[in-house]
């Protein structure tokens, strides 16, 4: 089974434009939103729930009143004011530290689990689909991508699937590690602007921490030449491949808007460059596929 995470430095690049179009091109695929905080591709796909599960994030502090004698031990120990003067524990304020538990002379503040979100497994019109939803006020963790993963993993399992496609959150933060080790290849889709660049090379560096081979599509590219030529003297410096430049459109605002993918909405020339950028991955793919089961150490038997 292979595994290609698509991401960028930041949102708005068009990474989930051309994740969805991946999943309309791609046969045998499940898909998988690890964009947990922006989660938008159900907004295309329409995942009809097969199954749901419950995401547990941070523990946070829970005071039985029977046993509180309101001494104000706790409220007075809590760095994140999160205790009330009538001692009542903001549970969205509660940072989960566990110093009010540890102070509390009568035994009565306990950490419970709190539910921060639900992850869920889909069907779609293209395939399987892993996805989650976060709870209001909570942030994307590594462990809510992970669990995406999985059953993203589960999904392909079930149904013989031989690709995952991920769309993975933007930035360089713990959720992008988590979508992005064990992966064979990772895509980096940027824009020829300053700030793309900068992101380009943050991305491309934690890709080359972790040892993942990574390929390049710039999007708008004709938006600025210029940069965009930076961006491939970039690329060729470190041996990274453009696997794909799409030009400026307004397809796929379009597209969403009709909750469609670029490649169901139209034929012109920037879904093109999709269906090329997706041949192109493909190819990549494979190739890395390759190249690791090559790269293997030979064991003789004595
Ligand atoms: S420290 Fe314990 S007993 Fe005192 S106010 Fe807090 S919860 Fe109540
Ligand atoms: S667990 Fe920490 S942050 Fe939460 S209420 Fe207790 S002391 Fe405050």
């Amino acid at each position: 089974m292979k595994q290609l995470t698509v991401i960028s430095g930041k949102g708005g690049t068009g990474k989930t434009t051309i994740t969805a179009a991946f999943a309309s091109l791609a046969e045998n695929a499940v898909i998988a939103d690890c964009d947990v905080d922006a989660a938008d591709m159900h907004l295309i796909l329409k995942p009809e729930i097969l199954d749901t599960f419950e995401f547990t994030g941070l523990k946070v502090a829970e005071i039985d009143q029977s046993l509180c004698i309101k001494c104000g031990i706790c409220r007075d120990a809590c760095r994140f004011d999160s205790i009330s003067s009538e001692i009542m524990i903001d549970p969205y304020e509660c940072e989960g530290c566990g110093v009010c538990e540890y102070v509390c002379p009568e035994g009565a503040i306990r950490m419970v689990e709190r539910k921060a979100g639900e992850a869920y497994s889909s069907t779609t019109r293209f395939g399987p689909m892993a996805h989650a939803r976060l709870g209001i006020g909570e942030e994307a963790s590594g462990k809510l991508v992970t669990l995406v993963r999985y059953n993203a993993k589960k999904l392909a399992e079930r149904y013989g699937k031989e690709i995952i496609i991920i769309d993975g959150p933007p930035g360089t933060g713990c959720s992008v590690i988590a979508s992005i080790t064990g992966v064979d290849m990772v895509l980096v889709v940027t824009e020829p602007t300053l700030s793309g660049i900068h992101d380009l090379e943050r991305v491309v560096e934690v890709a080359g921490y972790f040892k993942i081979p990574a390929v390049v599509c710039i999007n708008k590219y004709d938006i600025n030449e210029e940069n965009s030529q930076r961006i491939e003297s970039y690329c060729k410096d470190k041996g990274i491949e453009v696997v794909g430049k799409l030009p400026y459109d307004d397809i796929p605002t379009k597209a969403m808007m009709e909750e469609k993918t670029v490649t169901e909405y139209s034929d012109g020339e920037f879904s093109s460059g999709v269906k090329s950028l997706w041949e192109n991955v493909k190819d990549g793919l494979s190739e890395h596929a390759r190249k690791r089961v090559g790269d293997l150490p030979i064991v003789h038997n004595p």
